[in-house]
Parts: C-alpha cells; sequence; structure tokens
C-alpha cells in the first residue's frame, strides 16, 4: 500500500509556564495515498494539532512523522514537504493574500521559483479545478466564503501538492459554500487523485470520505469506513459524536416500521432507500 504520510508513535505537548498539555498522544496513522480521509472528534480532541504535525508546522516531542519518506524534524526537508502537503485553514478570510484571485493562486508558485508562463497555465488550470476561472479578476473581498475557500485550494493545488489537509475549512461558511467547498474537494481527489485529509465537525462531511478516523483525547479511538463508524453507537456516545443527518431520519423512520439498509448515511442513499422502500409497498 503506498502511504503518503506516515504517523509512528507520535505525540505532541503544548509546554506554557504551568503546565504541559499532551495534545497527541501516541498515535500511528497511514494516510494512504488517493484516499479521502475524514478526521472527526470534539472540541479539543486533538484534530488541529495533529493537521499541523501532518506538514511540519508542527514538530512532534516524541515519535516521528514522514511525508513521502520524509521526516519533518528535517529541517532541510520541511520546504518539500510543506509544497507537497498543503492545508486550508478555518477561517477564509485569512488565507488570502493578493488584491486579485489569480495573483493569489500565482503567489505559491512563484515563490517555488516556477517560470511565468507555466504559472499561468498553472493558475488557469487551477481556477477551472476549483470552478473559480470566470472569478479570475474578481477583488477576492467580493467573493462568498466557500468562494474564498475554494481561490484557497486553488492557490494549493497550483503548487503540484499531492495531498490537502482541510482543517475544519467549511466551518465558518453557509450551507451552500460548504457544499460547494465539498464538491471541489471530492472532485479534486477523484481526478485528480489529490489526496485529501478532512477535518470537520459535520458527520454529513465525514460520511462522504473513504475512511474516518475518530480523536479523542489526543488519541485516535477508532478508524473505519463510514459505515463502520457511524454503526457503532457506543463509539459515538463514548466521543460525543452524532449520526450525519441522513442516518438520523434513516433511524427514525425504522423506528416506524419502514425498512431502510444499516449503510443510509448520505441524503442520496436516503432518498434511495426510501425510493426502494415505497416500490416494495407498492406506493410508487
Ligand atoms: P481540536 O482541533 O480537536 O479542537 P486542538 O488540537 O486544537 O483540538 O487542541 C488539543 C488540545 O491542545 C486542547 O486541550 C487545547 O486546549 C490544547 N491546545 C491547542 N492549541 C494550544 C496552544 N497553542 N497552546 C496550548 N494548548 C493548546
Ligand atoms: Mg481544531
Amino acid at each position: 500500500m503506498d502511504t503518503i504520510i506516515q504517523l509512528r508513535n507520535v505525540s505532541f505537548a503544548y509546554e506554557t509556564e504551568e503546565e504541559k498539555n499532551l495534545a497527541v498522544q501516541g498515535v500511528d496513522l497511514d494516510v494512504r495515498r488517493g484516499e479521502f480521509l475524514a478526521v472527526v472528534g470534539h472540541n479539543g480532541s486533538g484534530k488541529s494539532t495533529l493537521a499541523k504535525l501532518f506538514n511540519a508546522i508542527l514538530l512532534p516531542t516524541e515519535g516521528h512523522v514522514l511525508v513521502e519518506g520524509m521526516d519533518t524534524s528535517d529541517e532541510e526537508k520541511v520546504y518539500e514537504i510543506r509544497r507537497r502537503v498543503g492545508m486550508v485553514f478555518q477561517n477564509p478570510d485569512n488565507q488570502i493574500v493578493a488584491t486579485i484571485v489569480e495573483d493569489d493562486v500565482a503567489f505559491g508558485p512563484e515563490n517555488l521559483g516556477v517560470p511565468p508562463a507555466e504559472i499561468r497555465a498553472r493558475v488557469d488550470e487551477a481556477l477551472r479545478a476549483v470552478g473559480m476561472y470566470e472569478y479570475r479578476l474578481y477583488e477576492p473581498h467580493k467573493l462568498s466564503g466557500g468562494q474564498k475557500q475554494r481561490v484557497a485550494v486553488a492557490g494549493i493545488i497550483a503548487m503540484r501538492t499531492d495531498c490537502v489537509i482541510f482543517d475544519e475549512s467549511t466551518a465558518m461558511i453557509d450551507p451552500k459554500g460548504r457544499r460547494e467547498v465539498l464538491e471541489t474537494v471530492r472532485k479534486l481527489n477523484r481526478e485528480l487523485g489529490i489526496t485529501v485529509v478532512f477535518i470537520t465537525h459535520f458527520m454529513e462531511e465525514a460520511a462522504l470520505a473513504d475512511r474516518v478516523v475518530v480523536m479523542d483525547s489526543g488519541t485516535i479511538a477508532a478508524e473505519g469506513t463510514p459505515a463502520q463508524i457511524f454503526a457503532d453507537t457506543a463509539l459515538l456516545q463514548r466521543t460525543g459524536l452524532e449520526l450525519p443527518p441522513a442516518a438520523q431520519l434513516a433511524r427514525t423512520l425504522r423506528e416506524h416500521g419502514v425498512e431502510l439498509p444499516d449503510e443510509t448515511l448520505t441524503p442520496e442513499q436516503c432518498a434511495d432507500a426510501l425510493f426502494r422502500a415505497a416500490q416494495k409497498a407498492g406506493v410508487v
């Protein structure tokens, strides 16, 4: 199996004058090339710390993080590691540096010393990939939150990044913007093979991942497919997580005697299952 990010017995402690806060403890994790990995867990469970360990923003106080074989503690590799693993943060307003969309997307490749003609091609390609090409001459402050996050993603993939980490990048934007961002990310994952680590507190987003990791008190409490994770009621209770809304609806309908398969996690699966249940009942 091809692994893009490898964590081996990784711990990280924030040290303040009064105390030492062990935010990540003994984590072993492989992010597989090409996968869409969701990371969930209640506030303070260590998700953002984990994200920052992935691309050398933080260095482990114990253990090792390897990005495509490069140790994040190796100072000489940090630049290359950050080029290969990009990060989109929560606040869409803190990530845009230029006053015109296309200049913002060009910023990363310019810093890498990419020749101007190639920058032009990469910027256009990246803006098309996130569906923002027609906004290339806009001023970023005129864009919606979802559009700004898509521009931030374009800036990252213009650097030919292999993997993008999203740290609650949909938390501050409206539902429509969230859907746009999520659809864009899924498309980049499927069509360009970009590895995605998607940290979220929206369970409907985690339901669309290939694999879900559940963080709790700085450790990995569980990992599995969305179907496995959301079938584990005890785990959800223990780690303070809810079912995705479509799964909640399916559960309520089941309680009222509608026969729906266990794996009803997304609105599409729910609509599909309801249609089949209605057919079986002779209603349609
Ligand atoms: P999450 O992203 O899941 O909410 P974090 O990784 O932000 O979790 O935080 C994990 C733990 O580390 C929490 O107890 C939090 O209070 C603590 N923490 C986070 N950032 C800092 C910091 N800069 N200094 C000290 N403690 C921190
Ligand atoms: Mg966080």
